[in-house]
């Protein structure tokens, strides 16, 4: 690992052979209707690859497809010790691709390549592993009913599954809904968004070079209100999951009801609040984490720790402590293993950032950090990490998502308006305590109006516990078993003895 250099990702960027077909019915196609779109890197503004187009036709071509791969039986009925050795070796095979993967997703949306190949990559091979080691170990039930009747309780997959996912971790937010998915039996389409869509159309191959049979596992790239609404729309679809905006969220409750009232899991948007008391057990450790929990993957998270509540008594020792952490957090060439932030995913989201920067200054708050696009020289897309004090949570830049590295800092006073701040937001993805006094922990803890509650750390956790949110922060979770009641039914089958 230690022999990585940007040199080193260079050469090898320059050698990738770039897929950008749609994977339907288990080969590489065109989109029907023959159109394609650039995908341009972040990184310089180039032009990375034509990726196809697809539309509402092939939305039917591949929901065809994985429909009669559901009804062979081949995937569906296969027991799950079957299931589980497929997923094994996708997961494997994903690890043994690490660098291409790593380097696909860096080139394709910005993030740092060493986030990639540790975070995105490695942790999607242990979502595919996690969920496939998982299902021949659960159980289905058998009801208590009177004597003279069996009542059975089981799971069945529901059919034709379809996965809208986002930019900010593209591959890892789809092996979050794949894992499951295809451990329960289902077939599954996956949408990748139109600004990162070169690691799913790579993996598509591997999921068949595992075991897992065509039509069972399709990728189709292209725009959410083309490909993304007829798949959305699609009577032939049972199950919609999806990660993204809480606005596109919206609608696509919308488009279920006016379609098969599809079944529609969602993981939206966050404004997390992270709060620190001041009896912190050490302040050097919340400010550090405070730092990462807004900078890290360019504040593109829907966790990030954009919201900063400290407590008064202490915030003149420990803001400078925050300013001082962050500094460490500079942009920097994504292919540079040492490279902590790297560009935002397109100028799109650049002149978002930098609006709700100007925003913050025009409401009165306070700029202690960052403020500006930077490496402009590189023909790419990067931003300071950035942050304000002085903020009320009226203002915009606290209570709308940035998606960007932009810290709001706000002061409280007592426990009970720092619960009321926190919770005062459309959203409740997570949330974060710091305090010594376990019961005040506890207390926040169950107050705190959030899917994750983190106490003395940030964004802590693995696929052992469920994670999605309350509020308009969506429903349903991703991760742990309670994943697998977004993919299968539940049937009651009552037997006369
Ligand atoms: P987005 O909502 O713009 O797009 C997400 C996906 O939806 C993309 O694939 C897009 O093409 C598709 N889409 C857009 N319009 C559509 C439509 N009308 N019909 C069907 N599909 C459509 O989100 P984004 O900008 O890609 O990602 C950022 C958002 O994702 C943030 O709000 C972030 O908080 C959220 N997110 C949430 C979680 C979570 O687990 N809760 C995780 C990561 C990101």
């Amino acid at each position: 690992m230690s022999d990585y250099s940007l040199s080193y990702w260079r050469t090898k960027a320059a050698d990738l052979a770039i897929e950008g077909r749609a994977f339907i019915d288990g080969q590489y196609l065109t989109a029907a209707g023959g159109e394609t779109f650039d995908c341009v890197s972040p990184i310089d503004g180039k032009v990375l690859a034509k990726i196809a187009s697809c539309t509402a036709l092939d939305a039917d071509i591949a929901v065809a497809s994985a429909k009669r791969a559901f009804e062979s039986g081949e995937w569906s009925r296969m027991a799950p010790a079957g299931r589980k050795a497929v997923l094994n070796r996708f997961a494997a095979l994903i690890e043994e691709n690490a660098e291409e993967l790593a380097l696909l997703e860096t080139l394709d949306m910005g993030k740092p390549i060493s986030d990639a190949l540790h975070v995105d990559v490695a942790l999607t091979a242990q979502a595919l592993r996690w969920n496939g080691e998982a299902i021949d170990k659960v159980y289905d039930e058998v009801a208590p009913t009177p004597h003279d009747q069996l009542g059975l309780v089981t799971r069945e997959p529901v059919g034709v599954v379809a996965a809208i996912v986002p930019w900010n971790f593209p591959l890892m937010m789809a092996s979050w809904k794949l894992g499951p998915a295809l451990a329960t039996g289902n077939s599954i389409i996956l949408k990748p968004s139109e600004k990162s869509p070169l690691t799913a159309i790579r993996v598509a191959q591997l999921a068949i070079e595992a075991g897992i049979p065509k039509g069972v596992f399709n990728v189709l790239p292209g725009y959410g209100h083309t490909v993304g609404k007829a798949l959305a729309l699609h009577m032939e679809v049972e199950t919609l999951v999806f990660t993204g905006s809480t606005r596109v969220a919206k609608q696509l409750m919308v488009y279920a009801g006016e379609s098969n009232m599809k079944r529609i899991w969602l993981e939206a948007g966050g404004k997390s609040p992270n709060i620190v008391f001041a009896d912190a057990p050490d302040l050097n450790a919340a400010a550090e984490s405070a730092a990462a929990a807004i900078a890290f993957n360019q504040g593109e998270v829907c966790t990030a720790g954009s919201r900063l509540l400290i407590e008064r008594g202490i915030k003149d020792k420990f803001l400078p402590l925050v300013v001082e952490a962050l500094s460490q957090w500079k942009p920097g060439h994504p292919l540079d293993p040492e490279t902590k932030v790297g560009a935002l995913v397109d100028t799109q989201q650049l002149d978002t950032v930098l609006k709700y920067i100007q925003s913050g200054s025009e409401e009165g708050a306070k700029l202690l950090a960052g403020g500006k696009q930077v490496l402009q020289e590189t023909g790419g897309v990067f931003v300071e990490p950035t942050l304000f004090d002085g903020v009320t949570n009226a203002m915009k830049i606290a209570q709308e998502e940035i998606f960007g590295p932009v810290l709001s800092v706000i002061e409280f006073d007592s426990f009970e308006q720092a619960i009321s701040i926190a919770n005062d937001t459309p959203y409740g993805l997570a949330a974060a305590v710091w305090t010594a006094d376990i019961s005040k922990a506890h207390l926040a803890a169950k107050a705190l109006r959030a899917g994750s509650v983190w106490v003395n750390q940030y964004d802590g956790g693995d696929m052992t516990a469920p994670f999605g949110g309350f509020k308009q922060s969506g429903n349903g979770r991703d991760k742990s078993l309670h994943a697998f009641d977004k993919y299968t039914e539940l049937k009651a089958t009552w037997i006369k003895l």
